[in-house]
C-alpha cells in the first residue's frame, strides 16, 4: 500500500531537517470518525478491544495517535544462499511447505521451508498457529530475522502481500503480552486514513513553515526515514505544547480581567521587618522582593511563582509579601499543603510578627471553635489550603502565599483566586526545570532565588551500603558528641501513613537500645496529633533531643540549624526529589553537613535507584537533580499524578523541544482568541486535566 507522496516546501527551521517528500492520506479527514469505538475497524472484535483498552485505545483517535517508542533499524535485503549467522537481515521468499508442532505444554513451533532462486531454508516463529492459513505453498513473503542455527531462519517480523512490517524504521509500539507491534501496526494502519483535522490555522502554518498535520502522522507511522519520523513526531509535539500554552493563555487572560487590591509603597512595616531579621537579606532575595513589589501595586491579581531551592530563603520573602498586605490594612494568609508544614511555618513567622506587633493565627484541624471563630479577624493566617479556603471567611484577604504549590492541582490554585482576587505568590522548592515550568505553569510569572545564603556550606553526600551502616551511624555520633544534633529517616512504606508509623516506632526504639544508646532519641511520624508533633518539634529545637527519628513527615518546612547530619535508611527507596528534600534539612546553619544515603546492597537495585543515588552524591544543585529527575520519569511524575494530565505528553519531550515550546508559547498569545479546532482541542485537555484534578 504504497502511500502516494507529494513534495512540500522545505519545513526550514523546524526539527533542523530539509525537505523532503511527505507521504500523504488517501482519504478525506473526517474528524468524527476519529471518536469512535476501536471496533469500528476492521479485525477488531470484543475480545481485541478489550486488549487494546488495556493500552489506553479506546477510540479511533487514540491509535492515529499512539507513538510508535522506536523503529526497526535498517536491515539489508539478502537472498538466501547470502545469509550469515547471526545477522539481521530481509527476504523475499516463497513457502514451500508449512508444518506446525506442539513442545512441551503449550509452546508450539511453526515451521515452513521457503526458498528462493538462490536456494532453501527453514523459517521459524513460536506460537503463531494461525499462520498456517497465511502461509499456504506458493505464497510469497517478506521475512525479516536472522539466522539462527545452519539453515534456520528464526523470524521477528514479516509481511505477506507487500504490507510494511518488515520495512525500514517499522514502527514499534508499546505493545503488551495479548496484542502485538505487528497486530498494533495493522490497526494504526487502518486507522490512519482517517486521520485528523488539522487544528491549526492555515495562516499560522504557513508562517511556522508546518507541514500538515495529517502528512505528520503518516510520517510517524510509515515513515522512509528516521528524519521523516523525527520531523512527524516534531509537528505532533509542536501541536501538543501549542494546546497547552493556549489552555494557559486563557488562564491567564482570564485572571488578567479580575480586580486586586492595589497596595501603596513599602511603608514603615516591612522596614521594621527587615530590621528584625537577623541577616540582610540576599542578593536574589531583594531581588524578588522587588518583583513582588512591582506586582502588588497593580490591579491585576499577582500571580507569581517563587522558585528556589530547599532552604535557599523563600519562607522569608513570603513573610515579606504578607506584611505588606498588613501594612496596607489588609490580610495575608499563608497555605500549606499538609498540617505539618503549616505548623512549622508557623512557628518560624510567628515570633517575628510577635516582635512587629502582627497578630498571626494558626488554623488546623484540631484548632478549638474558639480558635476558628477568631481566626478571620488575625492580620495573617496560617492554614493547610482546603481549611482556609473552606473554612474560614477572610475579611479582606489582600496576598496569598501557596507553599508547595505543586502538590496541588492547577485547577485548586486557580479556584483559589476566583471570587477572592487576592495577589498570590506561589512558593515551591521542588525545583522544577525551566521546561517543564513553562509548561505547566506557563502562567505564571517566575522569581528565583538561585543561590541560597552565602553562610551556607553545600552538604557533602556519602552513599553507603547496608553492611557498611555501622560506620555511617560512628558519623553521627560523634556529631552528636560535638554538641551538634541529627535526624534519621526511616525505610519509606508504601502501605499507609499508620503502618509507616508503627514501623518507625519499632526502628526508634531499635536505634535507642542500639546505634543510638545513651542519646535523647525523638520519633516524628505522620500518626502524632498535631499538638505533640509541635511539642516534639519545639523541644528538638530547643536541643532537649538529640536526634530525630523520623518519617518523610520532617521532608519539608522543619528547620533547625544545629542539626548537621542526617542518616537516610534504604535511600534507595525514595524518588530523586523527595531525598534532595530530605537532605535540605540538614545544612541550614554555617556548619559543614552531611547527609549519609544507606542503600540496600548492590545487587539489589535497579539502574535508576543506583542513577538516582549517584546524582545526589554528585550535586546539592536542586536544578541540576530536577533535571536528572525529568530523564530518568518524565514531566507527570515529577510533578505528582495530579497534573500528569498536563505534562503526560505524548510526543513532546520537554528538554529536547524546548525551541518548540519557546514558539509555541509565542504564538499562543496570538491563538488564544481564535474559535476553531485549536480551541475544542484546548477545551477538551483542560476539561480532562480538571476532570482529574477533582477525582
Ligand atoms: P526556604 O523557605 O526557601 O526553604 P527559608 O526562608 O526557610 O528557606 O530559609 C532557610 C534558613 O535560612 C532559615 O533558617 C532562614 O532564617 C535562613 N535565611 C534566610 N535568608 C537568609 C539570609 N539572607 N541570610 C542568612 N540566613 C538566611
Ligand atoms: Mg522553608
Amino acid at each position: 500500500m504504497s502511500a502516494v507522496r507529494t513534495r512540500v516546501e522545505a519545513p526550514v527551521g523546524f526539527a533542523g531537517q530539509t525537505a523532503d517528500e511527505w507521504p500523504r492520506p488517501r482519504a478525506f479527514p473526517r474528524p468524527e470518525l476519529l471518536e469512535r469505538s476501536v471496533d469500528t475497524l476492521p479485525g477488531v472484535g470484543p475480545a481485541v478491544k478489550t486488549k487494546l483498552a488495556k493500552l489506553g485505545l479506546e477510540r479511533v483517535g487514540d491509535l492515529v495517535t499512539y507513538a510508535p517508542f522506536r523503529y526497526e533499524e535498517p536491515a539489508d535485503e539478502k537472498r538466501i544462499s547470502e545469509l550469515s549467522i547471526d545477522e539481521e537481515a530481509v527476504v523475499d521468499v516463497e513457502v514451500v511447505r508449512f508444518s506446525s508442532r506442539r513442545t512441551r505444554r503449550r509452546l508450539t513451533i511453526q515451521t515452513a521451508v521457503v526458498s528462493d532462486a538462490t536456494g532453501q531454508m527453514t523459517a521459524v516463529w513460536f506460537n503463531q498457529p494461525w499462520l498456517e492459513k497465511l502461509l499456504q505453498p506458493g505464497t510469497g513473503a517478506r521475512l525479516r530475522g536472522r539466522v539462527q542455527r545452519r539453515n534456520e531462519f528464526l523470524v521477528k517480523t514479516f509481511d505477506v502481500g507487500g504490507a510494511s512490517a518488515t520495512a525500514d524504521f517499522a514502527p514499534v509500539y508499546p505493545a503488551s503480552e495479548e496484542i502485538t507491534p505487528k497486530k498494533l501496526r495493522e490497526l494504526v494502519g487502518a486507522a490512519l486514513p482517517r486521520s485528523a483535522l488539522d487544528p491549526l490555522p492555515a495562516r499560522v502554518k504557513e508562517r511556522e513553515r508546518l507541514p500538515q498535520r495529517s502528512d505528520a502522522l503518516w510520517a510517524l507511522h510509515r515513515p522512509r526515514s528516521r528524519e521523516e519520523a523525527e520531523e512527524g513526531r516534531a509537528r505532533l509535539a509542536f501541536d501538543e505544547l501549542l494546546v497547552l500554552q493556549v489552555g494557559l493563555a486563557a488562564r491567564r487572560r482570564e485572571r488578567e480581567a479580575e480586580i486586586a487590591p492595589s497596595l501603596g509603597a513599602p511603608g514603615d512595616l516591612v522596614a521594621r521587618y527587615r530590621d528584625v531579621l537577623p541577616f540582610r537579606l540576599t542578593e536574589h532575595q531583594e531581588r524578588a522582593v522587588e518583583d513582588v513589589d512591582v506586582d502588588l501595586v497593580r490591579t491585576v491579581p499577582m500571580q507569581r511563582l517563587l522558585q528556589g531551592d530547599v532552604g535557599s530563603g523563600k519562607t522569608v520573602v513570603a513573610l515579606y509579601a504578607l506584611l505588606r498586605a498588613v501594612e496596607n490594612r489588609r490580610q495575608g494568609a499563608l497555605m500549606a499543603p499538609t498540617e505539618t508544614l503549616a505548623e512549622q511555618h508557623f512557628l518560624t513567622i510567628e515570633p517575628i510578627c510577635r516582635e512587629l506587633g502582627v497578630a498571626c493565627a494558626l488554623l488546623t484541624s484540631s484548632s478549638t471553635k474558639r480558635e476558628r471563630e477568631a481566626a478571620p479577624t488575625a492580620d495573617i493566617l496560617v492554614g493547610t489550603h482546603a481549611l482556609i479556603q473552606e473554612g474560614v471567611e477572610l475579611r479582606d484577604l489582600a496576598v496569598a502565599v501557596v507553599d508547595e504549590q505543586h502538590r496541588f492541582g492547577v485547577e485548586q490554585r486557580s479556584a483559589l483566586a476566583e471570587g477572592r482576587s487576592p495577589h498570590v505568590l506561589h512558593m515551591t522548592a521542588t525545583p522544577i526545570p525551566r521546561t517543564l515550568a513553562l509548561t505547566v505553569y506557563g502562567d505564571l510569572a517566575v522569581s528565583e532565588i538561585a543561590k541560597p545564603p552565602a553562610n551556607r556550606k553545600p552538604i557533602r553526600t556519602a552513599w553507603v551500603t547496608e553492611e557498611r551502616s555501622a560506620e555511617a551511624y560512628s558519623r553521627l555520633r560523634k556529631h552528636l558528641d560535638a554538641g551538634r544534633q541529627a535526624y534519621v529517616v526511616c525505610p519509606l512504606i508504601e502501605e499507609s501513613e499508620t503502618s509507616q508509623a508503627r514501623a518507625a516506632e519499632a526502628e526508634a526504639e531499635r536505634l535507642r537500645r542500639a546505634e543510638l544508646r545513651g542519646y535523647r532519641v525523638g520519633l516524628l511520624h505522620g500518626r502524632l496529633r498535631p499538638a505533640e508533633r509541635r511539642r516534639l518539634m519545639a523541644r528538638f529545637k530547643a536541643r532537649e533531643l538529640d536526634v530525630l527519628v523520623a518519617t518523610t513527615v520532617i521532608e519539608v518546612g522543619v528547620d533547625v540549624p544545629n542539626a548537621t547530619i542526617m542518616i537516610v535508611q534504604e535511600a534507595d527507596r525514595f524518588g530523586l526529589a523527595q531525598l534532595h528534600q530530605l537532605r535540605g534539612r540538614v545544612g541550614r546553619g554555617a556548619e559543614q553537613s552531611y547527609c549519609l544515603l544507606i542503600s540496600r546492597a548492590r545487587e539489589e537495585l535497579t539502574d535508576a535507584a543506583v542513577a538516582r543515588l549517584e546524582a545526589l552524591v554528585r550535586t546539592t544543585d536542586g536544578f541540576e537533580l530536577a533535571e536528572v529527575d525529568l530523564e530518568l520519569r518524565g514531566g507527570g511524575q515529577l510533578l505528582g499524578t495530579r497534573q500528569s494530565g498536563l505534562t503526560d505528553l505524548k510526543f513532546a519531550q520537554l528538554r529536547r523541544d524546548r525551541p518548540l515550546l519557546e514558539r509555541a508559547r509565542v504564538l499562543a498569545d496570538e491563538l488564544v482568541d481564535d474559535a476553531g479546532p485549536l480551541a475544542d482541542e484546548v477545551a477538551k485537555r483542560f476539561a480532562a486535566v480538571e476532570r482529574e484534578a477533582l477525582a
